[in-house]
């Protein structure tokens, strides 16, 4: 399909689903990830991975010595060596290394929206303890501290409920560059994958409702159930978050919003410079899957077709719990006798609680048959009983 090599920076479980899609379209991808037998790793056989930190400037070097677009599936990667990988002109990067630098701190990426009209929660700078008082007196309480960088599955982040709170989350987070936000009274979480071709080229996935338990995503629904104004303002703001991204950068973007309580407002929460979570679903229930479009968009091919060919779709994560791997199969079985239910697992060996081990797509012809079938599944879950 295209005799380009793309390098990816991380070899977890999106890096893996994006070798699914690159061995399909006979793409050959080469995988830096510290771990040998990473997830990616363990279904290409491709001999040039290399086993080393996604942070290692060596590595990195070494990584687009041997291909020709670079791309990312984790965003918390080495942007210096990126940038000094574009200059020399070695391999393309796709997103640009300013786009990953800029998203990787959540802090300066809020401040990025905010300053191009973008509607974000209220938030503030957060460098000492003072600083985190007065953001619970503006904000009043609960408020949210953040690790600007390194963040995701919500390890970074903390809750403060009262004023009596701000020192232990100061120092639970402590010795991490912080900012905080404004808790956000939400009705419903949306998120909508966005892909970008170099030459502007845009594609849109549907709006779909996400809902995260202990900050780690659980379920994606799409379409999500919301009215038709709500739709098209997600589709605006979630087009309008990557539009503004610096140097018109290419790739596939999942951009988290919340909506309001109030129903109608809604604002990002948070812009992700690969495939999503969010869009897992798109392999079984979209025309392209995000994965593909991934790939298109990073080679400049053109974009697939982004809209449901089902009703209605759901994923499932797969968590680990703290019964190790029965957590873990007792949903996947289940869903074995599951119309229209689809296993993934990503072979990682400990199931740790909270760490994603796989997930399932269902897809449906209505609502309602969804329901009965994602329900089905989720009673098998290991924290459906919380
Ligand atoms: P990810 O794995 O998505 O990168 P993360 O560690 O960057 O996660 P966030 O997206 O900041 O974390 O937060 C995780 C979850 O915590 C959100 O999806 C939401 O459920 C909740 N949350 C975060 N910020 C706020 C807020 N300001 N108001 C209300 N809830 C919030
Ligand atoms: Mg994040
Ligand atoms: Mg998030």
């Amino acid at each position: 399909m295209d005799r380009q090599v793309v390098g990816i920076l991380g070899g977890g479980q999106l890096g893996r689903m994006l070798v699914e899609a690159a061995s399909r379209m006979n793409v050959r991808v080469r995988v830096l990830d510290p771990t040998a037998q990473s997830p990616a790793k363990q279904i290409s056989s491709f001999a040039q991975h290399i086993d080393e930190p996604f942070t290692s400037p060596e590595a990195i070097h070494a990584l687009a010595e041997g291909c020709d677009v670079l791309t990312v599936e984790i965003e918390h990667v080495n942007c210096a060596e990126l940038a000094a990988v574009e200059e020399a002109g070695t391999a393309k990067v796709r997103p640009s290394a300013a786009t990953i630098r800029l998203i990787q701190d959540k802090c300066l990426q809020k401040e990025y929206l905010a300053a191009r009209g973008m509607a974000v929660p209220a938030y503030a700078r957060c460098d000492t303890l003072e600083e985190a008082r007065a953001a619970g007196a503006a904000f009043g309480y609960p408020f949210v501290l953040k690790c600007r960088l390194g963040a995701y599955d919500g390890r970074g982040n903390y809750v403060v409920k009262s004023s009596g709170d701000v020192e232990d989350g100061f120092a639970r987070l402590g010795g991490q560059m912080l900012y905080a936000e404004q808790f956000v009274p939400f009705a419903k979480e949306l998120a909508v994958m966005v892909v970008r071709r170099p030459g502007g080229q845009v594609a849109t996935y549907p709006v779909t409702e996400t809902v995260q338990r202990d900050s780690i995503c659980e379920l994606v629904y799409a379409p999500a159930q919301i009215d038709g104004r709500v739709r098209e303002a997600a589709m605006k703001v979630a087009t309008d978050a990557v539009g503004c991204l610096p140097d018109g950068s290419a790739g596939i973007f999942g951009v988290e919003m919340f909506l309001h309580e109030d129903g109608r407002t809604v604002l990002v929460n948070e812009i992700a410079p690969r495939p999503h979570n969010s869009g897992h679903y798109t392999i079984e229930a979209c025309c392209t899957s995000q994965f593909e479009n991934h790939l298109r968009a990073v080679l400049d091919l053109p974009l697939g077709d982004t809209s449901l060919k089902v009703p209605a779709a759901a994923m499932i994560n797969v968590i680990g719990g703290a019964d190790g791997y029965s957590s873990v199969l007792d949903p996947c079985l289940a869903s074995l006798d599951v119309p229209g239910a689809t296993v993934h697992l990503y072979g990682k060996a400990d199931a740790k609680p909270a760490r994603k081990m796989g997930h399932i797509t269902v897809v449906a012809d209505s609502a309602l048959q969804l329901r009965r079938r994602t329900d089905l599944i989720a009673g098998k879950l290991a924290n459906a009983s919380d």
